[in-house]
Order: C-alpha cells, then sequence, then structure tokens
C-alpha cells in the first residue's frame, strides 16, 4: 500500500521499500526486502539482480548521501548515478563491496587496504627493541610510503634501476648506425646523436663490439654533454645545426626523470635492469627503522610472514599477564601494555581474516596480484571492525573463489556484520550460501528482455512453490538436476590422448612439484584458496606450452612484469598447437570496444550495410559504418554517442550527444538502411533478435549463435565492455573462440569459469566445453564448484591448505577416485556432488 510510504511509521517497520524500479532491464519493479537480515538476490546472468542491488537500492543510497554533502565537497566524491526507480522508503546508508581488482600500478597491499599496516608500525614504534644509543621513531618512520620513512636511495619502492652495457646494447654485433645503442631515442634525435659522434671521430660503422672499451665507456657513460655544430650526413638539403650529446646513461637516466610520457619511461626502463635496492634490501625503508625488532623481527620480516605465523608471533605479547608501563629510556618496549594493547588488537583482527582462509598472504603482499575474490574478502573483514552499523552491505557473490571448506567462515563473518545492527544484501549464486539467507529475492525468469521482475521475496522456503523461478530446483530438488559430463552421454570414460608433464615446479608456493596434466580431456584443479591453483595452471602451464609455441601470451594478459619461470623439465607439450587463457579481464577499457566489436561480428555487420544499394550509390564502403573513425560517425561525440557534461562540477557526469542523440552516427550514415533497420539499430539490438535479424547473414549469424550458446542473448550488440561483468566477458571470449573453424589441437585455460553464473548457466557453459573437448581440444579449469569438478574427466587436488601448508598434490584422478581420497579436503563435498 503506497499511501503508507509517506508516513514516518514505515521507517521502524524494518523494510526497505522499492517501487517503480526501471534501472536497465527491471521492469517497474516493486518489492520489500527486510532490514537488519542478510538477504540473497538470486536469478540467472542477466537477469537483473545487480540492476536491482546495486544498481538501484545501493545507487540510491549513495545519491542521498551524496546530495547531503556540501556541494563543495561533491566534487571531491567520485559520483555514481540517478537510478531509475519512483521512490524507496525505509533506506539507510549503504556500502558496496564489489569485486574489483586493485589497479596495477598501485602501491597498496594487504596491509594497507586492512589498515593492519598501520598497527605493525605503531607496535614497532612506541614498543620496538631499539639498538643501544638510538632514539625512538615515529611510526610514519616505518612505512616506505612516507618521506620519513623511505630509503633514501630507492625512495620506498624497494626497486633499483641500474644501467649496463648489456641493457642499453642489447647486440653488440650491430654498428651504433645500425642502432646498436638500443636505449637511444629513435628517429631523428637519434640521428642526431649518431651524427655528433661522427663529428667527434668516432666510428659508427663497424660493429660495436669492435670499438675499443674506452670508446664503448664514454658513449655510454659519459657525464660530459659537449655541443657541436654538425654537418647532418647523407641528407644534403638540412643545414647545419648545433646538438648537444647525451650519453645512453644520461638519456635513460634523464628521461625516467623528467619525461612527462608514460609511454617513453616504459620505453627506458626496458633498457635498464631492475633488482633489490641494494641500500634497503628491497625493503624500502631507512636503515634506522629497519634496526628496530620486535620479538626478534624486523618490520620487514613482519611484512613478509603469512598472517598465520605473525599470529603466532604477536600472541605471547597478547597474553602477557603482567606488563610494565612505558618509559621513553627504555630500549625496549616489547612487555609494557602498549605492546599488549596493540598485539591483542592486531591478532583480534589477524583472525578474521585466518576465518576466511587468508592466513597464507603477507602483510606486504601488493593488492595488484590478488584475485577479486581474495580481495573483497579482505574489504569484508575491515567493514567488521569499521564500527558501522545501521548500514546496508550490497556485496557481490562473496562466495566467488571459495573451496566448500570456505564457505562457512564467510557465512559466520556476515552474520557478524548482521548481528552489530546492519544488513546484508548479497547477489550470490552459490546454493549453501543462499540457502542459509534469511530471506530471498528471486529475479528473473530469464536474462535481459526476458527478466527483469521479481518472482518471489520472502524466507527461502517459499521459493519451493514458485514454479516460474529457474533458481527453485537448485534449491530444493533432490538429486540436483546434473551438469552435462562425458560419462552422462557415453558410458565411456574418455582416455587421454597424451599427457604433458612438468618436472621440478618452483613457483610461488610450489617447492619442487611434479604435476601430469592429461591431453583430450576435461581436467578440474581444485584446492582451498592460496593452495597454488592458479600459480601451477595460469601462470606454470600456461608459461610453458607458451614458451613451447615460441609465443608470447597475448599482450595485457599479465599483470605486471613477469617473474621468471622456475621449472627443471617439461615433456608432451609439443603436440599443442595453440594456447587460449580464458579470463575474466574485461574485454576492453573503453565503451568504443564492445560485444560486436571484440567478437569480429561488426566487420560483418558493415560489410552488409555497404553492401547495400544505398551505399553503393551514395559511394560508401565497410569504413563508413565504422563509429571509431571519421566519415561515418557523428563528429560532435566523435562516436561515442555521449558526451561529458561540465555541469555543476560534477566529475563523470555524461550525457546523451545532442548531435546524434546517442546513435554515434551522422544523418548521412543512418540513412542507409538494410531490411528497414540502420547500423545504430542493429547495435541496439540484443543478440537474439539479431540472431533473427542476421540469419541470411552466415559470418554474423554463426558469431551470434556461438553467443546465444554460452547464455549471453541478452546483451546488446552495441553494450560497452566497461558495462559488463567479469563473467559476461568469460563468456564473450569463450563465444569468440566457440566461433573460430576448430583446428588442430588447442590447450584451454579458465579461471574459475562459473563466477557469476547461476547454477543453469552452469549447465550451458559446461556442454560448452566438453564440446570443445569432443572436437579433440584439451580444457583445464581451476574451479570450486563442485558440480564442475564431478563433470570433469579428471581432477588434480593441491593443498592441504593455503600457502607455506599448501602447494601439494593430494588427489589425482577420475573425480569418483579424488572423492574417495583422505587427506583431501577436497574429498567429501566431491562425493556429495557425485550424490
Ligand atoms: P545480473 O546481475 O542478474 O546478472 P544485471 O542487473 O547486471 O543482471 O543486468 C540486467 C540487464 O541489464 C542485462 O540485460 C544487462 O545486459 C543490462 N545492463 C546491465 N548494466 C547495464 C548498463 N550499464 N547499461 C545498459 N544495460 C545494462
Ligand atoms: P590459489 O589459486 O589456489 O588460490 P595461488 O596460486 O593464487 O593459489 O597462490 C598460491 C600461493 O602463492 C599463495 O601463498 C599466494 O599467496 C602465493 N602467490 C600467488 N601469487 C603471488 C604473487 N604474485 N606474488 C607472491 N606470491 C604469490
Ligand atoms: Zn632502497
Ligand atoms: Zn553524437
Amino acid at each position: 500500500d503506497d499511501s503508507q510510504l509517506t508516513t514516518p511509521a514505515h521507517q521502524s517497520d524494518g523494510f526497505v521499500r522499492v517501487r517503480g524500479a526501471r534501472e536497465n532491464n527491471l521492469r517497474n519493479v516493486s518489492v520489500d526486502v527486510p532490514r537488519d537480515a542478510i538477504v540473497a538476490f538470486t536469478g540467472v546472468s542477466g537477469s537483473g539482480k545487480s540492476s536491482l542491488a546495486f544498481g538501484t537500492i545501493y545507487a540510491e543510497a549513495q545519491r542521498r548521501y551524496f546530495e547531503s554533502v556540501a556541494p563543495y565537497a561533491r566534487r571531491l566524491i567520485q559520483q555514481g548515478h540517478n537510478p531509475k526507480v519512483e521512490l524507496i522508503s525505509g533506506l539507510p546508508p549503504a556500502v558496496a563491496l564489489q569485486q574489483r581488482r586493485g589497479t596495477a600500478s598501485s602501491r597498496s597491499t594487504v596491509g594497507t587496504v586492512t589498515t593492519l599496516s598501520n598497527s605493525v608500525r605503531m607496535l614497532f614504534s612506541r614498543a620496538g627493541t631499539y639498538p643501544e644509543g638510538s632514539s625512538q621513531l615515529d611510526s610514519d618512520s616505518f612505512s616506505p610510503n612516507t618521506a620519513a620513512g623511505a630509503c633514501r636511495e630507492c625512495h620506498g619502492l624497494g626497486v633499483a634501476h641500474t644501467v649496463s652495457e648489456q641493457s642499453l646494447v642489447p647486440d653488440p654485433s650491430l654498428t651504433i648506425r645500425d642502432g646498436a645503442i638500443a636505449a637511444w631515442p629513435g628517429a631523428w634525435q637519434g640521428k642526431n646523436l649518431r651524427d655528433i659522434l661522427t663529428h667527434l671521430g668516432y666510428d659508427i660503422d663497424v660493429p660495436w663490439r669492435k670499438l675499443p672499451k674506452k670508446h664503448r665507456d664514454w658513449i655510454l657513460f659519459t657525464e660530459e654533454q659537449p655541443v657541436v655544430e654538425v654537418t647532418p650526413q647523407r641528407d644534403r638539403v638540412a643545414k647545419p645545426y648545433k646538438g648537444r650529446f647525451w650519453s645512453a646513461r644520461s638519456y635513460v637516466l634523464h628521461t625516467l626523470a623528467d619525461s612527462q610520457s608514460a609511454s617513453m619511461r616504459d620505453r627506458v626502463l626496458a633498457f635498464m635492469e631492475s633488482g633489490p635496492c641494494r641500500r634497503c634490501s628491497g625493503t624500502g625503508l631507512i636503515p634506522e627503522a629497519l634496526a628496530v625488532t620486535f620479538a626478534g623481527r624486523t618490520i620487514a620480516e613482519f611484512n613478509a610472514l603469512p598472517l598465520a605465523d605473525l599470529a603466532d608471533i604477536v600472541r605471547p605479547t597478547s597474553e602477557l599477564a603482567q606488563a610494565g608501563t612505558a618509559s621513553r629510556t627504555q630500549r625496549s618496549g616489547e612487555s609494557n601494555e602498549v605492546a599488549v594493547t596493540i598485539t591483542r588488537d592486531l591478532l583480534q583482527r589477524i583472525n578474521v581474516l585466518l576465518d576466511l582462509g587468508l592466513g597464507y598472504l603477507a602483510l606486504g603482499r601488493g593488492t595488484p596480484t590478488l584475485s577479486p575474490g581474495e580481495m573483497q574478502r579482505l574489504r569484508i573483514a575491515t567493514q567488521l571492525r569499521s564500527g558501522l552499523f545501521g548500514v546496508i552491505y550490497v556485496l557481490d557473490e562473496p562466495s566467488a573463489g571459495l573451496h566448500p571448506a570456505d564457505a562457512e567462515p564467510l557465512l559466520e563473518v556476515l552474520e557478524q556484520l548482521k548481528s552489530s545492527g546492519n544488513s546484508v544484501f548479497v547477489v550470490e549464486h552459490n546454493m549453501d550460501v543462499v540457502r542459509r539467507a534469511d530471506w530471498l529475492v528471486d529475479v528473473g525468469p530469464r536474462a535481459g528482455e526476458g527478466g527483469g521482475e521479481v518472482l518471489y521475496s520472502g524466507p527461502v522456503e517459499g521459493l519451493a512453490g514458485v514454479e516460474a523461478s529457474v533458481t527453485r530446483p537448485f534449491l530444493f530438488d533432490a538429486p540436483q538436476p546434473s551438469v552435462p559430463s562425458s560419462r552422462s552421454r557415453s558410458d565411456e570414460p574418455r582416455e587421454p590422448a597424451g599427457w604433458v608433464e612438468l618436472e621440478g615446479v618452483r613457483q610461488h608456493n610450489l617447492q619442487g612439484l611434479d604435476a601430469r596434466f592429461p591431453l583430450g580431456v576435461l581436467t578440474a584443479v581444485t584446492g582451498v584458496s592460496g593452495s597454488g591453483k592458479s600459480t601451477l595452471v595460469g601462470r606454470v602451464l600456461g608459461d610453458v606450452v607458451a614458451a613451447s609455441l615460441s609465443t608470447d601470451r597475448t599482450a595485457g594478459e599479465q599483470d605486471g612484469p613477469a617473474e621468471p619461470l622456475h621449472i627443471r623439465a617439461v615433456k608432451g607439450s609439443n603436440t599443442i598447437d595453440r594456447l587460449v587463457t580464458v579470463d575474466q579481464k574485461p574485454i576492453g577499457r573503453t565503451p568504443r570496444s564492445n560485444l560486436a566489436t571484440y567478437t569480429g561480428l561488426f566487420d560483418a555487420v558493415r560489410k552488409v550495410f555497404a553492401g547495400t544499394e544505398a551505399a553503393q550509390a551514395k559511394g560508401f564502403g565497410a569504413g563508413r559504418f565504422s563509429f571509431n573513425v571519421a566519415g561515418g560517425r557523428c563528429e560532435t561525440c566523435q562516436g561515442e554517442g555521449f558526451v561529458a557534461v561540465e555541469l555543476l562540477f560534477l566529475p563523470g557526469s555524461y550525457g546523451p550527444c545532442p548531435e546524434c542523440e546517442g546513435s554515434r552516427y551522422n544523418p548521412a550514415t543512418l540513412e542507409v538502411e538494410y531490411l528497414g533497420r540502420n547500423v545504430a539499430d542493429v547495435l541496439g539490438m540484443t543478440v537474439d533478435l539479431a540472431a533473427e535479424f542476421l540469419a541470411g547473414v552466415p559470418a554474423a549469424a554463426r558469431s551470434l549463435k556461438c553467443l546465444q550458446d554460452v547464455g549471453l542473448g541478452y546483451l546488446r550488440l552495441g553494450q560497452p565492455a566497461t558495462e559488463l561483468s567479469g563473467g559476461e566477458a568469460q563468456r564473450i571470449k569463450l563465444a569468440t573462440e566457440l566461433q573460430r573453424a576448430q583446428r588442430g589441437h588447442t590447450l584451454y585455460l579458465l579461471d574459475e569459469p562459473t563466477t557469476g553464473l547461476h547454477p543453469a548457466d552452469v549447465q550451458l557453459l559446461m556442454a560448452q566445453l566438453h564440446g570443445l573437448v569432443d572436437a579433440g581440444n584439451t580444457v583445464v579449469v581451476v574451479e570450486h564448484e563442485m558440480s564442475v569438478v564431478a563433470a570433469a574427466d579428471w581432477v588434480i587436488d593441491l593443498g592441504p591448505s593455503g600457502g607455506d601448508q599448501g602447494g601439494r598434490i593430494m588427489a589425482t584422478g577420475s573425480p569418483e577416485d579424488v572423492a574417495q581420497a583422505s587427506g583431501s579436503r577436497t574429498a567429501p563435498y566431491l562425493a556429495a556432488a557425485l550424490g
């Protein structure tokens, strides 16, 4: 009854009431969701769960908060958008903990995001043991990110960049004229430097290594910068000019320190050798800070220890019964009250992380190397300490990346957030988590236009009566609807066509591991978080096969600089012709790339338009129908369809382009129609609709069919890459692979392909993966979802725990064999899934 909503009484009735929500695909949704409860939002991918939980409820809470801050301060806050909703009442402030990867360049670490580093620094500052005669340091002096604490040599980075003859001149058989000094700039600047050398009397036409050492050293390392009048060689038209000489080292150092261009700096970095800074041994800290210890260890050692070990080290202090009072003159404060207080607090907070299965992480671990699931759990744990109450936490699949054994502690932490007076809204696919919620909101029934309705909102059991729900069978039916496996389609299990054998793998926590992967079958690699699955599959197997194919792995696939690979021997990788990594990283970072451009589908669409009579009469080729180049696109927005609105100083405000009204094209282009539709209309179609419309265009029809096969029929062709979830991006990559003609033997590596997928979508995905194997390829998935593991041909289970306590193979064999293995934490869950 809407009339009640205007009275204050509703505020106390314990519900968030949403009326008339139309965000994205939501169809005028009205729903009441209890506060102070754990609420699960379920539904197939694309059904509208996130549009309701994040796009409507969270966004509205943000908007209200935003309006309540002073106008000048608003500029400093990232603004969301105004959700399309008539009314929401009973809405407290909200905090979203979405799954995001840290940015690759950031200096943030496990210690900084959890703020544990602050406490550790405080501990060393106030309660550490100082060398005789030294004075106490403040806590900033223990941070490499402050002026007080940063090593003077490397400015706190811990890394030193140096140059050597080898790094500056990678190929000494070249002459200077042919570019021996690779570190020098290219084009005319490089030519100037060569001209100056000629003028100074150096021979630039003998191979580098034949030059006398004295000459080589001067050219590479001198700090002199003679200015000489140069007459350009060969080029008779050019006039003489004055040129300044830069040795290769000065040029590189100067560019690194002063260049405004990140790409220039990256270019010269490639000609430097980087290693740990010698002055601080890579810790980034000043020597005075490194001289202070606690429990016999330096702060650098604290930062490098797994959290589980760190807990053991501070525990004795936290349990001290008789602590003394601090005094400035003491050399050590280790047995003082301050030490006891700080270590107690540290221990409590570390324990939450241990409960969440993150004990294998170290404080100093950079967040760019963490998985999105690890990152989210760090944030959840940090929130427990924030002391906030009365807020809604909106979480995105908190179980992602969790072994079933770790789901239980996660639920306890969510319960704690609730019992400290908060509401916990989770978008979730893991039915074990959903079953434990207080309330369920099921969205659907299908994706995109086929979804967007709330099918059910109430206590979990009530969903059993909702026939239309796709979630219902997975929650209540026993036995569970099964995931397709090779065995359900033929009685014979698949036989491996060969093996890739890795011997003596040493990487992260793998300590001389031997592992073999069967070819021509589907293998699932399992194990708790931190046991080494991603290291073994994503890093080692991927790199070994890439190396044997002598191809670089697809650009952009690796975060940060590649670490060297440590492995003793590899056998059997030579029958693989191609390697494909299907991960969850975005398919593009700008709204200019979209589903249609990424899959190549748009090429076919543009050809179709270029082939129409109207286009031919006007002389329009396929390029005319691109929004990325001048010609056919709208120049006001340069084909983006929207423009930045510089009103009210609000950052990140965009509006549809007033010229083309968001269509991206100019009027002449839009006049060209194919079967009554223009190119902008086609970009606005869903995959399902386009599949009918373009049925007569084989090149497009094939891509569209593959997208439908992986359950993406609801996406619009022009949907910008920036609006796609990680799971959608991963399935687009998979579809792009499926549409290629299948030739030869490809190895597919997938890291948790079920993340973000409803169990019903998991079934679709598995059918596709089995299809790849049936066509003669090899598929290896890292996976926690036991229905998928049960449907694999082969399982490799790592363990027993995370970090140093992991990295071993606990069991390997058919799913049935692994389910029987003793000592494997996966076995009982797998046995249950096998039924
Ligand atoms: P779910 O969370 O259930 O997977 P979403 O709420 O993310 O579903 O998506 C619901 C529908 O809205 C889908 O068709 C999706 O493609 C579409 N959609 C999601 N985000 C946007 C956006 N920013 N702009 C336009 N459409 C979107
Ligand atoms: P899983 O995939 O099973 O969760 P990982 O392979 O990610 O496990 O991690 C195995 C171990 O290696 C853990 O102790 C983890 O902290 C460590 N590790 C993983 N990636 C890195 C990295 N980039 N730098 C340092 N240690 C890492
Ligand atoms: Zn240093
Ligand atoms: Zn425009």
